[in-house]
């Protein structure tokens, strides 16, 4: 019996002069051991080239640095990753590139219904294929050019499943004057929040992106929080718990306060609104990926 009636596996013991079942068998140790080498080889190379996710700015460094020599010598470099709105500067600066936000969503078109320019006033949105509108979520009237609201976009050219008016839930704001690149097309602040994640704590809106703003621009933190939304004898509270980084992280208790008051006082003068801030330490929040997680 032929080998090429076996799997795709033993066909690979063909280098090996194995070219029979018989043959096979009568190697069967020394088969087996090599079957397993190759398929591990093969698995290492299928792991190595997955995409990683990646939860956090350093582990986006140790990703690339481990590229980082062959990275030195490409002229383009193009990092995908989810959400930089607030972490763009460090990106830079940490991995010695330019980045760029990319608008997109898979009901529109996936990535590429808007981009930034090199001046980086705002994202050009692509409005020959899909026109935008700003609406009040609430009364779903259109806003004032600049104001902030919902998103929203009808399909100009897109065949087979136009969609009309469809509501993004991303809140933003347009900016329709002449951005200095030249372009004419509508700039698109970076996304405040999610029309759907807004809370109302004490009558105040919150958003948790801006509580993630407050804690990337404050180096003593990492970028992993929970907010934790309660009612208690009838009144809203909202606890907040965030990492502190290795290098900041005390046993001493005055440090930890000092560095809670002063988180609580930027979140105070952000919000209009009183956090009750919980230090905790590195690493002992559960890793999630994506949007913010209540
Ligand atoms: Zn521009």
């Amino acid at each position: 019996m032929k080998l090429d009636k076996l799997s795709n596996e033993a066909r690979l013991l063909e280098q090996y002069g194995i070219n029979t079942v018989e043959e096979l068998f009568s190697y069967k140790s020394k088969a087996e051991k090599e079957i397993k080498i190759l398929t591990e080889n093969r698995k290492q190379l299928r792991n190595k080239s997955k995409r990683k996710n990646c939860s956090n700015l350093n582990e986006v460094k140790e990703e690339i640095s481990e590229i980082g020599k062959r990275l030195k010598e490409l002229r383009k470099k193009i990092l995908l990753i989810d959400d930089i709105a607030e972490r763009s500067n460090e990106i830079e600066e940490k991995l010695g590139i330019k980045a760029y936000d990319i608008y997109g969503l898979s009901e529109i078109a996936g990535p590429g219904v808007g981009y930034e320019c090199e001046c980086q006033h705002g994202t050009h949105l692509n409005e020959d294929h899909y026109f935008p509108e700003i609406i009040n979520p609430s009364t779903l009237e259109p806003v004032a050019p600049g104001e902030t609201g919902e998103l929203v976009f009808t399909h100009l050219t897109k065949e087979g499943m136009p969609l009309l008016r469809y509501r993004t839930k991303d809140l933003t704001a347009l900016h329709y004057d002449k951005c200095t690149c030249g372009r004419t097309l509508v700039r698109m602040d970076r996304i405040l929040g999610r029309s759907d994640d807004m809370l109302i704590i004490r009558g105040v809106n919150v958003f948790p992106t801006q509580i993630e703003s407050v804690i990337l621009e404050m180096p003593e933190f990492e970028p992993h929080y929970l907010l934790i939304v309660d009612r208690k004898n009838n009144t809203d509270t909202m606890e907040l718990q965030v990492e502190v980084r290795p290098e900041y992280y005390s046993d001493e208790i005055n440090k930890m306060l000092a560095l809670k008051k002063k988180l609580a006082a930027r979140l105070q003068s952000v919000l209009g609104l009183g956090v009750d801030v919980r230090l905790v330490e590195p690493r002992s929040i559960e890793r999630s990926i994506g949007k913010a997680k209540l």
